[in-house]
């Protein structure tokens, strides 16, 4: 008989968006006339920039010819694309990050999803709350966790993100082996100084533990005294990975591709307490289970880097920044208390009541979808989340409608 791997039943019912999915969908039929306006996941909406284009186009057009035909490539990506990231993403910042320590994937959420297969089963980990589900959802499939209990799973750490911190969490009071953080941080927008990320890398050297920086968001940094990379931080080679992804810095959600950053010197530990380095051991799994991104894919990627892909770049991000200072001054005017948008495409809104009710409120009253806090863990009950992931009219349009609904 061939048994289930049970964790996978501690999974609660289903994922945050396909709980929304099913709400708006149920609206739309009830409500076939009223237009409906997404400010909840967070895809983007805008075109691909045309210097990412231009590079796509030429790259089919070399796999349609023999001479310059490609089939699989490298596991790790085409050099010529990590050789763009280490130089542009982290050399041209101060952060030492060679070539061969960037692996090319197909998103961040597979690798940040995967990346935990490489330790113990009884890591001792912690998770912020609110959080972006997958680092949880994935340690709860493997095992590390008991059963879900009054809005928590047992047997993890919750960093909890909160006003009184300003959503940036203090270290924990127990110790903990993997730490993962995500700035700036979906859901909250929040972000985090050098200073306070130096205290996170003090304390994984002290702890032998490791940090996962999830920096999906960083292309939306606009003050410049914050950190872009956890490599700009001193000591964080030893004890940090770093997840990166193109699909908001480069609109690229339905394109894929991200990347992943080793340092040689990372490290986690054997049973017997030796230093087991971390990059062999990715590139082997990577090898085993993933076969490269597409050669156009990788072509449109590097295409980022280029005077006008970053020109483009910067305009897109402008665009949804401009979107996210719209939302936050609605919300002000409304007299809600907020974090985000500053450095980051959303906004973290105190509602006042239960996040699902507010949810359902903005859905039928003003036809507008946003995202219960409380789908991103306990800490996010009494919040909800708005996405400026749209066009300039949607957003405009929203919030008219969310001011009138609520007047
Ligand atoms: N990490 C965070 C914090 C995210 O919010 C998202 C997507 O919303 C991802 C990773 C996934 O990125 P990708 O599209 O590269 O899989």
């Amino acid at each position: 008989m061939l048994k289930i791997n049970e964790h996978y039943l501690k999974l609660q019912a289903s994922y945050l968006f396909s709980d929304i999915a099913k709400r708006v969908a149920a609206f739309q039929q009830a409500n076939p006339d009223k237009h409906i306006i997404r400010l909840g996941i967070g895809d983007v909406t805008k075109a691909l920039p045309a210097a990412c284009i231009a590079a796509f186009h030429r790259a089919v057009d070399e796999l349609a010819v023999d001479s310059s035909f490609r089939g699989y490539g490298p596991e790790q990506g085409y050099a010529f694309l990590r050789e763009a990231i280490a130089k542009h993403d982290f050399q041209a910042r101060g952060a030492e990050i060679s070539a061969d320590e960037i692996f090319i994937s197909d998103g961040a959420k597979c690798d940040t999803g995967n990346i935990q297969e490489l330790f113990s089963a009884d890591a001792r980990v912690a998770i912020p709350d609110p959080v972006y589900p997958v680092y949880l959802d994935t340690n709860v499939m493997a095992g590390r966790t008991g059963a879900f209990a009054d809005g928590r799973y047992q047997g993890l750490v919750y960093l909890d993100s909160t006003a009184e911190n300003n959503y940036v969490p203090k270290l924990p009071n127990e110790p903990v082996d993997l730490i993962y953080l995500c700035f700036p941080n979906n859901p909250t927008g929040s972000t985090i100084s050098t200073a306070e990320l130096k205290t996170w890398v003090d304390y994984a050297k002290a702890n032998k533990a490791l940090i996962l920086f999830d920096a999906a968001y960083e292309s939306f940094i606009r003050d410049e005294s914050l950190p872009h990379s956890i490599f700009e931080i001193e000591g964080a080679r030893e004890v940090a990975i770093e997840f990166r992804s193109y699909s908001k810095s480069a609109g690229f959600t339905g394109t894929r591709c991200a990347y992943t950053v080793i340092p040689k010197e990372c490290a986690a530990y054997d049973s017997a307490g030796n230093k087991q380095l971390i990059h062999p051991l990715w590139n082997r799994r990577h090898c085993t289970k993933f076969n490269g991104v597409s050669y156009p894919v990788q072509r449109a990627a590097e295409a980022v880097y280029s005077d006008e892909g970053k020109a483009q770049c910067k305009a897109l991000i402008n665009g949804y920044l401009e979107n996210a200072d719209l939302i936050a001054a609605a919300v002000k005017e409304l007299g809600f208390e907020y974090i985000g948008a500053a450095n980051a495409p959303y906004v973290w809104i105190r509602c006042g009541q239960d996040s699902w009710e507010f949810f359902d409120l903005l859905l039928n009253k003003a036809g507008v979808v946003c995202t219960p806090g409380a789908g991103f863990g306990r800490c996010g009950q009494g919040y909800i989340r708005l996405s400026a992931f749209n066009s300039r009219e949607n957003v405009v349009r929203a919030l008219e409608r969310i001011k009138a609904a609520l007047a």
